[in-house]
C-alpha cells in the first residue's frame, strides 16, 4: 500500500507528542454506550422513540368530597387501564403516595440531622413527630367492573391489585377504589408539597390537593413496573390518560383545578362568567373575575351547603387542585397558533398586592419564552396559586410560594417568588408533558425545567440574578466525600446536594453545550428536536444524551461522561507561556542547515521563565531536507514562510487539566498595547492527553498576559491558576485595607 510510509510517520508524531504528559489514559472520550441502555426497537440509537415504542394509559373518572369540618377527604374512582406491552400483566400496581404520610414512614429525622443544644420547637416536631396526627389512607373497596372485590395488598405506598385473570397484551381493564385520607396540615412537613393551611385570623383554610387519589404506576420497556416506594423526594413516575372529575365542596369555596371546568353555569355567579368572557379577550393584562373586596366578604360566609365542581382534562399525567373561600382570582388570555389558554392566579389577600401584579404576568412569561423553546404549551389553562412556601407542579397548575409581610415584600423576595411560579408553570412541559421518571432521575425534570427557567429569567426579567457557569463553582469545588454524579437516583442524593446536583449543575451543562461548546442555533434546534420527540411520552437519559449529538453531529459523549457521570472538575491551570521568535540572520544559511539545532519548545530551552520580561527565545530556522520531501517533486515556497513568520511572536501554551474534566479552552490575550484578542480551542484538543497540552499560536502584537477561560464560561473551579504572568496575590495588608 502507497499510504503505508505515512501512516508510519504520523504514528510516530502521535507517540513523541503523548510522551510530554502523564501516561494514565482514562478514556475521557470514549463512547458512553456501555453505560446508557443499549439502542432496542422501542428506543432507536438515535433517540427517538422506536417503531415498536409503546406506552400504558389510564383514564380516570372520580367523584371526591372535601370535608372540611374534619379535614378529610374521601373519593371513589374508576380506572380504565389499557395494557399496550407486548407482555401480559398478572398483577398491577397503584400508588399509595398518602401513606408515605403515616408516622412509621417519617424518617425525616435523617434530613434534619441531629438533636442538637438547641432547636426550635418545630425543628422538633419534624425531627419527632411528638404532636402526632392521622395519616394514610383507608381504602374502602377495591371492585372490579362487575362489582366484585378485588384481591389487593398494600405495601406501604404501593397497593398490588391481582388479577384472576392476565391482562393481555393490547386489552384494557377497569376497576374502582373507595378512599379517604386525613388532609395534613402543612406546616408540620418540612417538604409539604400539599395538605391545608389554616389561616387563624379569619379562620379559614386553603387546601392544596395533589396525589390524592391511588394513581396507577407505570409500566414500561425499560424497567417493567416502577413500584419504587416514594420516600418524599423521588417524585412521581405517571401514565397519561383523561380524567372526569367531580369535586364537592362548601359552597361558598373557589376551586382552581386542572383541566376545563363543565359546569360553569352551577358554580360561578354570573358577574364571575361576564369577567370570565373579558378574560378570554384580554391578551395584555390580567381581569379581576374574584376581586380582594368580594374574597374577603366570602371569608365571612361559612357556608353550610355544598357545590360540586366538575371538570375534564385530556392527556394529562395527573390531576391536583386548590379550595378556598379565601381567593382572589385573576385571569389572562395567550394566543397560541390554534388555540386560547387562560393564564390564571389564585391567592388568599395575604399575597396583596405582590400576588395581582406579578403572578399571572409570570405566567404569561413562561408560557412564552418555554413555548418558543420547546412547543406551544397545548392546555386550555396554566395557573399559579399562591401557598406559605415551596414550589410544586402539576398538569395545568401550580402551588407557589412568597408572599409579602404587612404588603411589603424585599426585592429579592419578590424575584424569588416570580423565579418560583416561572418554574412550577415551566414543569408543566418538564416532566408533565414530557414525561420522564422523576422517582429515578430527578435531574431529568428539574434540569431541563431550570435552563429554560434561567432562560426565561435571563429573557424576561433580566434585572434579576439567574444561573450562569459561575454559579455552580461553589457546589462543584466543594467536599468530595459528599458528592454524587447527576447520574445518581433520586432517593439516594443528599437534601443538602439536591438543589446544585439536580438543578443547578444540569442547567449550567446544558448552558455550555449552548453557549460555549455546540452553538445556539443547533443546540436549541437539538432540545426542541428532544422535547418534541418525547412530548406525551417517557425518555430515559439516554434518549436525551443520544438525541442531542443525533441532531447536532457534535461527538458529545466526553461531556456527558464527564458532567454527568462524574464529580470531576474544571479546573485548568495554565502552567507555562513560552515567547519565541524566528532569528532573522538564520534566513539565508545555506549548506551549513545540519550543524543547526532545532530549538522549538521542548525542556532544552532552559529555565522557565515567569513573565516576558526576560525577552523572547530564538527559534532558528533550517531548510527542510530533500529527504523529508519523499516521493514529492514540490518545495515549500520557503522564502514566503520566512516573511510570514519573521517579526512574529510565537506563543506556546503548556495547559494543565488540574480537575478533571475535559473542556474547551478560551485563552484571552491582552497585548502590551492594551488591546485584547480571544482564540478558542474546542475540548478534542485533549484527545491524546487527557492532562497536559502544548498549543502554539503565532501573533503580531507582543503579549502582556495570558488569560484562560476570561468570561467563566466553563465553571472552572481555580481561576488563580488560570493566568500567565501569574496574578500577584494581594497581600495579608491589601486584603485587610479591602
Ligand atoms: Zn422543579
Amino acid at each position: 500500500m502507497k499510504l503505508v510510509f505515512s501512516v508510519l510517520f504520523s504514528c510516530f508524531l502521535l507517540v513523541s507528542l503523548q510522551a510530554q504528559g502523564p501516561q494514565n489514559w482514562e478514556g475521557k472520550f470514549e463512547p458512553i454506550d456501555r453505560m446508557i441502555e443499549p439502542p432496542s426497537p422501542y428506543r432507536s440509537a438515535s433517540g427517538a422513540p422506536g417503531k415498536a415504542y409503546w406506552q400504558q394509559r389510564a383514564d380516570y373518572v372520580i367523584k371526591a368530597e372535601l370535608d372540611e369540618k374534619n379535614n378529610m377527604i374521601s373519593g371513589e374512582e374508576t380506572i380504565t387501564y389499557h395494557n399496550n406491552a407486548p407482555e401480559d400483566l398478572s398483577y398491577l400496581w397503584v400508588q399509595l403516595d398518602q401513606n408515605v404520610n403515616r408516622k412509621e414512614n417519617e424518617d425525616f429525622g435523617e434530613v434534619m440531622g441531629t438533636v442538637r443544644d438547641s432547636m426550635t420547637t418545630r425543628h422538633m416536631q419534624f425531627l419527632t413527630r411528638a404532636i402526632d396526627f392521622p395519616a394514610g389512607y383507608t381504602i374502602k373497596y377495591v371492585k372490579d367492573a362487575n362489582g366484585k372485590s378485588m384481591n389487593s395488598l398494600v405495601n406501604n405506598t404501593m397497593m398490588k391489585i391481582r388479577l384472576d385473570q392476565p391482562l393481555k397484551s393490547g386489552t384494557s381493564i377497569s376497576f374502582s377504589i373507595a378512599w379517604s385520607y386525613p388532609i395534613t396540615d402543612r406546616s408540620l412537613y418540612l417538604l409539604s408539597r400539599e395538605g391545608y393551611e389554616y389561616f387563624p385570623e379569619d379562620d379559614n383554610t386553603v387546601y392544596l390537593i395533589a396525589h390524592w387519589f391511588p394513581r396507577m404506576a407505570v409500566y414500561n420497556d425499560t424497567e417493567g413496573w416502577q413500584n419504587q416506594q416514594f420516600q418524599k423526594l423521588g417524585e412521581f413516575a405517571l401514565e397519561f390518560g383523561d380524567y372526569d372529575v367531580e369535586i364537592k365542596v362548601p359552597a361558598d369555596h373557589l376551586i382552581a383545578a386542572t383541566g376545563e371546568l363543565q359546569n360553569t353555569d352551577a358554580v360561578l355567579t354570573a358577574e364571575q362568567r361576564k369577567r370570565l368572557d373579558q378574560a378570554r379577550k384580554s391578551f395584555d393584562a390580567p381581569v379581576m373575575i374574584v376581586t380582594p373586596e368580594e374574597a374577603e366578604a366570602n371569608e365571612k360566609t361559612k357556608a353550610n351547603r355544598t357545590k360540586t365542581w366538575k371538570y375534564k382534562a385530556t392527556n394529562v399525567r395527573d390531576f391536583a387542585f386548590a379550595s378556598s373561600r379565601k381567593f382572589i382570582w385573576d385571569a389572562q388570555a395567550v394566543q397560541f397558533s390554534d388555540h386560547i389558554t387562560m393564564a390564571m392566579s389564585f391567592y388568599p389577600k395575604e399575597g396583596l398586592p405582590v400576588w395581582s401584579e406579578e403572578s399571572t404576568k409570570a405566567v404569561v412569561h413562561a408560557l412564552e419564552v418555554y413555548s418558543d423553546a420547546t412547543f406551544e404549551y397545548p392546555y386550555p389553562a396554566a395557573i399559579s396559586v399562591n401557598t406559605s412556601n415551596i414550589g410544586i407542579e402539576f398538569p395545568m397548575i401550580s402551588f407557589n410560594g412568597g408572599r409579602p409581610k404587612n404588603g411589603k415584600i424585599s426585592e429579592l423576595a419578590k424575584a424569588g417568588m416570580i423565579s418560583t411560579i416561572i418554574h412550577e408553570v415551566g414543569h408543566n412541559w418538564f416532566p408533565m408533558i414530557v414525561s420522564s421518571d422523576e422517582r429515578k432521575w430527578m435531574w431529568m425534570d428539574e434540569g431541563l425545567n431550570t435552563f429554560i427557567h434561567q432562560r426565561t429569567l435571563e429573557e424576561r426579567y433580566p434585572q434579576f440574578n439567574h444561573t450562569t457557569p459561575k454559579t455552580i463553582v461553589p457546589y462543584m469545588s466543594g467536599d468530595k466525600s459528599i458528592m454524587r454524579p447527576i447520574m445518581v437516583t433520586s432517593d439516594n442524593e443528599l437534601l443538602q446536594q439536591i438543589g446544585a446536583n439536580f438543578y443547578q449543575k444540569p442547567t449550567v451543562g446544558l448552558q455550555i453545550l449552548r453557549n460555549s461548546v455546540i452553538g445556539r442555533e443547533l443546540f436549541d434546534e437539538a432540545f426542541r428536536e428532544y422535547a418534541n420527540r418525547w412530548k406525551y411520552k417517557h425518555p430515559n437519559p439516554a434518549d436525551l444524551f443520544r438525541t442531542l449529538e443525533d441532531a447536532t453531529a457534535a461527538d458529545l459523549d466526553w461531556f456527558f461522561r464527564g458532567w454527568f457521570f462524574t464529580t470531576d472538575q474544571t479546573d485548568m491551570e495554565l502552567t507555562n507561556v513560552k515567547w519565541f521568535k524566528v532569528l532573522e540572520k538564520d534566513i539565508n544559511l545555506e549548506g551549513e542547515t545540519q550543524k543547526v539545532n532545532l530549538k522549538i519548545g521542548g525542556e532544552s530551552a532552559g529555565e522557565q521563565a515567569k513573565d516576558f520580561t526576560s525577552g523572547p527565545e530564538d527559534i532558528t530556522m533550517i531548510s527542510t531536507p530533500d529527504a523529508n520531501y519523499g516521493q514529492f517533486l514540490s518545495r515549500l515556497d520557503e522564502t514566503e514562510l520566512r516573511k510570514q513568520l519573521a517579526d512574529k511572536n510565537i506563543y506556546e501554551l503548556t495547559i494543565k487539566n488540574v480537575g478533571g474534566l475535559v473542556m474547551p479552552v478560551t485563552v484571552e490575550w491582552e497585548y502590551t498595547d492594551g488591546t485584547k484578542e480571544v482564540d478558542r480551542l474546542p475540548a478534542d484538543i485533549w484527545r491524546l492527553n487527557e492532562h497536559l497540552i502544548k498549543k502554539t499560536f503565532i501573533k503580531e502584537k507582543e503579549v502582556k498576559q495570558v488569560h484562560l477561560d476570561p468570561n467563566f464560561e466553563f465553571a472552572d473551579i481555580d481561576m488563580e491558576n488560570n493566568s500567565f504572568p501569574k496574578k500577584e496575590e494581594p497581600s495579608e495588608f491589601d486584603k485587610l485595607k479591602q
